[in-house]
C-alpha cells in the first residue's frame, strides 16, 4: 500500500533523510520511534505531500508522488492525519470540525455528515461532546475529536505523529485504547510514537530512526526482545 525507495530530503544543505525505504502492506501497522531530530515527523509528512522529498521513490496504492498535483490530491484523499497538537478549528463545534471536510471535499449533504461524524464520534467514544467547542474539552477527548474527524474522509491509511505526547498522562490511554480499536479494525497505520506498550501490542513492524536513516526494523519480539543494533539498545535503555 505504501512503498518508498530509497527516499532523500534536504532542508537547504541539510540533508533530513538518507535513503529511506519502507514497505507498509494493506492493515500492516508500523511504529516509528526514534530520538528527536531525527527525521520521523518529516519522513511521514512526505507520505501525504507535506514535504516534499527529492530523491527516490515513494508509491501509496500504485500512484507515485511526484509534483503532478492530481496524484497528489488522489494520495491524500486516501490518507489521514492525527498530529501531536490536535488541530481542530477553535471557531467549530466539534460536530461542524467533523462535517466539514466530507462536506467540502466530497460534496457530501449536512444531513449524511453529520450521520457520518456522530458515527465516529461513539467510535470514539464522546458522541454527548457533539456541541461543544474544542477549547470546551480535554486534551485527550480533543485528540479524540481529530481522530473522529479524520476518519470521517474515510481514509484508507492513517498516519500519527505523536498524538498522544502533548497530553497528560492520565489522557494518554484513552488516545491510545482509540487507536488500538482501530488497528483491530483493520487500518493501515504508521505512527510515531514513544508508547512501547503500544508498539509491542498494536506494531507488526518497529522501526527506529536515527539520523534520518531507518537504522532497526522488525517485528516487536526482534525488535524488543534482540535488536541487532546498539543504538536501538541504547535508544530503549533512555526510554524504557
Ligand atoms: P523528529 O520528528 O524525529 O523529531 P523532524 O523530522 O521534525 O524530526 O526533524 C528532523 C531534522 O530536520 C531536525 O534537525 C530539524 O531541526 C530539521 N527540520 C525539520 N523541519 C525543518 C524545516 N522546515 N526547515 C529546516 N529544518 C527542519
Ligand atoms: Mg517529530
Amino acid at each position: 500500500m505504501i512503498k518508498l525507495r530509497d527516499v532523500s530530503k534536504w532542508y537547504g544543505h541539510f540533508q533530513v533523510l538518507h535513503d529511506v525505504s519502507l514497505d507498509v502492506r494493506k492493515g500492516e501497522r508500523v511504529v516509528i520511534c526514534g530520538p528527536s531530530g531525527s527525521g520521523k515527523s518529516t519522513l511521514i509528512r512526505c507520505i501525504n505531500r507535506l514535504e516534499e522529498h527529492q530523491k527516490g521513490e515513494i508509491i501509496v496504492n500504485g500512484i507515485e508522488m511526484t509534483d503532478n498535483v492530481k496524484n497528489i490530491e488522489k494520495i491524500r484523499r486516501n490518507i489521514g492525519m492525527v498530529f501531536q497538537s490536535f488541530n481542530l478549528f477553535p471557531h467549530l463545534n466539534v460536530l461542524d470540525n467533523l462535517t466539514i471536510g466530507p462536506m467540502l471535499v466530497r460534496h457530501m449533504k449536512k444531513k449524511d455528515a453529520e450521520e457520518l461524524a456522530m458515527q465516529f464520534l461513539e467510535k470514539v467514544r464522546i458522541p454527548e461532546q457533539a456541541q461543544k467547542y474544542p477549547l470546551q474539552l480535554s486534551g485527550g477527548q480533543q485528540q479524540r475529536v481529530a481522530i473522529a474527524r479524520s476518519l470521517c474522509m474515510q481514509p484508507e491509511i492513517m498516519l500519527f505523529d505523536e498524538p498522544t505526547s502533548a497530553l497528560d498522562p492520565e489522557m494518554i490511554k484513552e488516545v491510545l485504547d482509540t487507536m488500538i480499536e482501530l488497528a483491530d479494525s483493520g487500518m493501515t497505520m504508521i505512527c510515531v510514537t514513544h508508547e512501547m506498550g503500544f508498539a509491542r501490542t498494536v506494531a507488526d513492524n518497529v522501526i527506529l530512526m536515527a539520523d534520518g536513516k531507518t537504522v532497526e526494523s522488525g517485528t516487536p519480539e526482534e525488535f524488543f526482545g534482540n535488536p541487532k543494533n546498539p543504538r536501538t539498545r541504547l535508544f530503549l535503555e533512555q526510554i524504557l
